[in-house]
Order: C-alpha cells, then structure tokens, then sequence
C-alpha cells in the first residue's frame, strides 16, 4: 500500500510502533487482532479497523488475528460469523491458521478468575442490577461496596464454583473485581466480570452456564495471543487503566497495549450493528446485505470494490478525534476506481422504439467499438446496427426544455459509436403516449472522421434484434437526512422512500449476454452497475446501479 512505500507513518499508530521498534519493546514484533463480535454484519466503519489492523501487521511484516469475540451468546449466531469471515476477505485480507474465539479461552479465563479470587481481588456479589447500579454511584459521587465485598476467599470459591456447576438461576450471582469502589473512573469501581447466564453457545455448546465479560475476557485474549498492539476505538479508553489492572494482577505470557482511535462515521447512514439489525428484522430493507446497507455485504452487492473501500480508509486516515466522514467521499472513491476498471457497455433503461426508415431491413452491420476508453488491454465489443434499435425515453421530448441537446422532432443527433439520425416522425398510441420514432439515418457518417456535420448531442442506443431484456435496480441513499442518528424523531422517520426503484424492461446491448455475478460497468451516460449477486441468472440478469457518474464530493 502506499504508505509502506515512502515509509512515512501516516498515522500516530504507526508512530508509535516505530518508537516501540527503536526501543525494542515487544522484542522487535507486531501482532495484531480484529476483534469482531458475531452479533451483526460487519460495516463499513469495521472496514477502518480492519484495514488498520490487518494492514499495519503487513506494514511491518508482523501478524494479524481474526478472533471473534463471542461473550454474549444470545445476541451471537453462526450466520454473523461466516458472514465476518467472508467480509474481512472479500476486503482483501487473511488471517491465515490465527482464527481464534474468545470462547476458546473459557476455561484460562476461569482459571485466571480463581488466581484472583485466591489473591482477594474478586468476590461473589449477590446485589441485584438496579441494586449494583445504585451502588456503584455517579461521576460526581462515589460508589459504596457491596455487603459481600468482604466475603471470604473460601466462600467465593466455593460459591463461583456453584455458580459454574449450574446451581444458580441467571442474575443470582456475579464475580467482581475487587478495585476501588471510590475510583473517579466508573470502570473500576469492582466491575462484573462473571454473570450466570444458562444459554447455549454456538461455540461451546451448553458447556458453560457462566460467561465472562467483555472487558475481562477482551485483555486476557489479547495476552493469550500475545498481541503487541490493541487498536481499539475511542471509547474505550476509559477502559484502559482496567485493561492494565487485570493483566498487572495476572500471570499471563505478554501485556499488550491498548491504543484508541477514533471511529468512522460516515454521513446519510446508520452504522450500529443495533440500528441496522432493526432495519432488517422489521423488513425496511431486504436484508443485511440489501444494495442500500452500510453493510461490508450491502456495499459488495451494491458494487463497491474492495480495493475502492480500502482507498477511501487510507484517505480518511487515523486519528484520535471522532468526525463524520461525507458518504460522497467513499463515491468519489469508488468512482475513480470504476472509471479505471469498468468495461463500458450501452443500457436503455427505459426504451423507447426507434425506426430508421431509410435503412433496410436487411442492413446486418457490425459495429466494434473499445470496451475502455483508456484501456486497450481490455478489448473491444461487436454491436450489431439495423434498421430497428432503441434509445432511452428521457433522450426524446417533444417540448423539448431550453438547452436540451438531445433528439426533437425534426432535430438531430448521433447514436453512440455510430450514426447521427433525424427524427422524422412521432408515433403515438391511443392512449397518446410516444410509442415510436421514425426516423433517418446519415450513414455516411460513421467514425470520428465522418465529422463534416456536427452535431450536439450524443445519445445511447440498443439494437432491438440482438438487445438482451434485463432487470435493473435503481438504488439511492437509504436516509434522505444527513444525520439520521442525530435527526429529529427517530432515525427510522428519515428512511428515503425512493431508494428503490425497479425497472424491468430495460435492455442491455448483446455483449452483456455473458455478464457474471459481481461483473461491473459502466453503462454509458447512465452510471455504473454491478451484476446482481444473488437474484442475477444467465437467462435473466439483474443489475444494480452502483453510482451515478457524476461526482458530488470535491477535496476539502
Ligand atoms: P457497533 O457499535 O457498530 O455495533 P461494535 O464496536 O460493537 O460496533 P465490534 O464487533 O465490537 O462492533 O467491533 C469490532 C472492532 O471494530 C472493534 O475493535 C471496534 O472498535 C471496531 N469498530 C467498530 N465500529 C467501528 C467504526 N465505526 N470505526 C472504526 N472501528 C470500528
Ligand atoms: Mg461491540
């Protein structure tokens, strides 16, 4: 990536990995994790934290682990797991043999948790939620301990062992660490790190009745793999001193450290696993991998390229303050890469029949034209050109508006990559709607040397014989608030009621016959479009518009 070439950190992570290089902290390694919980599909601000992790073991030569974070199995399933697993690769990245779960460290942390109570630094606590909340007091007060904060190591031993053994029904007891109960960080005032919760996992089965929580299991995890750097984002930093304490009081074989930046928020979107689970649960999209969802899935349907997305996050770089990042900026990404990559190719998506009544019906042409402008290397396409094609309804009007540049009765202009045509004639049905143009063709004019007429307007076309019927999907923003989290009322009130359009007459030029899944292009004049993952079939493709072609973001 570019930033391994010039070698200059770009980000203050990077800094401060090469101080720990010079120092020789953490022998010389760099070992890295990205540690999702399988409770949702990964989005694109999970994409920062992938690229950040997995992209700085590959800056330096070091290691990155996927480790799932599975402590809360009633939120967590199988499905979100393949779902991050496919994810993290389809964004360019592997973990290699280092896929490992928190869950897999089930039986050290309760080990861990018996070192500590043996130590006095964790006690079984009977107190209640609301009552442990009211204990724990505010950011002004301080909290007050538990009336079996004094318990002895025997009792908590042998209670935490009943707890695990199944005896208890769920929230009868907790595990704490014994801390400080007037610590001005709220995080230290003797957390839970144990709640009896009798469900099942879909990693560990009905093993366990007991499970750890994050903030315990997240640093010992870390230690196990002998992690060097934690990257996290900001709001756990007022986690971090009890990070440090459980492993300062631990036995484990490395004390990484843990280092917050800031989120990536982007605008005209949601991004909490939570908001966007509702959104498909109550059926406002198709799914988490709907076209219009924030969603690594959504974003890979839609058409975005992985290489596009990693661009956009090494342009939003890293930094330890909280932004919101314009969707159009991650566009204007994608469009650069598009216009690049994309074959072109001609869609009417909304056709319109054309005659050219001096042309024969027997005239069988075969025009070639570039598949790329820019890029030879990717070929040339045949399109065949006859008496019979069609072009898209909003390159006709009748009444045509000032500045108009396309074809009225009477007016001329050229089909792409052929000849220029003149409408001779409107045709309408009963009902007194345009149904056809009549119209002749120049067909003295083919090429860019055939110029000795001019005209303005270029249009798109297809030949009605060997034009392939498709579906096409018109996506747009799923919030039409830039802000919906934020917005007045709730975040759902700001949905986008046209954010899905489908048309299904539309038609492809015959090139396009062989068109796979996850194929993109750019149909010329209209934007880029993608083949539909999963509804798209041989004998009936489906296309997903990916991004109109014209750029809305500028450099700031
Ligand atoms: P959400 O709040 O959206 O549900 P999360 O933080 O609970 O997300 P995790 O599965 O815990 O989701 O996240 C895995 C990793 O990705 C964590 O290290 C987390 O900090 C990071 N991450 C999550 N959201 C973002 C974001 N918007 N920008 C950067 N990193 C993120
Ligand atoms: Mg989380």
């Amino acid at each position: 990536m570019s930033e391994s070439a010039s070698n200059t950190p770009v980000n203050f992570i990077h800094q401060i990995i090469n101080d720990d290089l010079a120092s020789g902290k953490h022998s010389g390694r760099v070992h890295t994790r990205f540690p999702p919980e399988p409770n949702g599909y990964l989005h694109i601000g999970h994409a920062k934290s992938i690229c950040l992790n997995f992209g700085t073991a590959q800056k330096y030569g070091g290691l990155c682990n996927l480790r799932f974070d599975d402590t809360n199995p009633e939120k967590e399933n199988l499905e979100y797991v393949e779902s991050i697993k496919a994810s993290v690769k389809w964004l360019g990245f592997d973990w290699d043999d280092r896929l490992y779960y928190a869950s897999d460290y089930f039986d050290q942390l309760y080990e861990y948790a018996i070192a500590l109570i043996r130590q006095g630094k964790a006690y079984v606590c009977s107190l209640t939620p609301e009552q442990a909340r009211e204990y724990r007091g505010t950011l002004t007060e301080p909290g007050r301990p538990s009336p079996d904060r004094e318990r002895s190591i025997e009792e908590n031993l042998a209670l935490f062992s009943r707890m695990k053994s199944g005896e208890f029904p769920d929230g009868a007891f907790t595990l704490r660490l014994r801390i400080d109960m007037a610590s001005p960080n709220i995080n230290l005032r003797d957390p839970v790190i144990y709640r009896i919760k009798h469900q099942h996992h879909h990693q560990t089965g009905d093993t366990w009745c007991i499970y750890p929580m994050y903030d315990y299991t997240h640093c010992i995890s870390d230690a196990l793999e002998r992690i060097t750097h934690s990257l996290c984002t900001l709001e756990f930093e007022d986690h971090r001193p009890l990070y440090d304490w459980v492993l300062d009081q631990l036995d484990v074989p490395a004390h990484p450290q843990q280092i917050e930046f800031a989120r990536l928020n982007i605008d005209y979107t949601v991004m909490s696993k939570r908001k966007l689970k509702q959104l498909v649960d109550e059926g406002l999209v198709s799914g988490w991998s709907d076209p219009r969802m924030p969603t690594l899935e959504g974003l890979r349907r839609r058409g975005y390229a992985p290489e596009a997305i990693r661009h956009f996050v090494d342009m939003v770089g890293v930094t330890k303050s909280n932004s919101l990042v314009e969707v159009g900026q991650l566009e204007f990404c994608l469009r650069e890469f598009l216009d690049a990559t994309a074959p072109r190719a001609m869609a009417v998506l909304r056709p319109l029949r054309v005659t050219l009544t001096n042309v024969p019906a027997e005239h069988a042409e075969r025009l070639v034209l570039p598949r790329h402008p820019k890029n030879p290397a990717l070929g040339e396409r045949e399109i065949p050109f006859g008496r019979e094609l069609f072009i898209d309804r909003s390159d006709f009007e009748e009444v045509p508006p000032a500045g108009f540049k396309r074809l009225v009765p009477g007016g001329e202009v050229r089909l792409r990559g052929a000849y220029i045509i003149r409408c001779d004639d409107v045709v309408k049905d009963a009902a007194g709607r345009v149904s056809e143009l009549r119209c002749s063709c120049d067909l003295a004019t083919l090429g860019k040397n055939a110029e000795g007429r001019k005209v303005k307007g270029v249009i798109h076309w297809v030949p009605a014989a060997e034009a392939i019927p498709v579906e096409v999907r018109l996506y747009d923003r799923l919030f039409n608030h830039p802000a919906p989290d934020a917005a007045e009322g709730d975040y759902r009130d700001h949905i986008n009621a046209d954010s899905l359009q489908v048309l299904r007459d539309a038609l492809v030029e015959p090139s396009l016959a062989a068109a796979v899944p996850e194929q993109r292009f750019q149909f010329e004049r209209e934007g880029y479009f993608v083949v539909d993952r999963f509804d798209s079939r041989p004998d009936a493709l489906v296309f997903n518009l990916t991004i109109g072609l014209k750029d809305s973001w500028t450099k700031p």
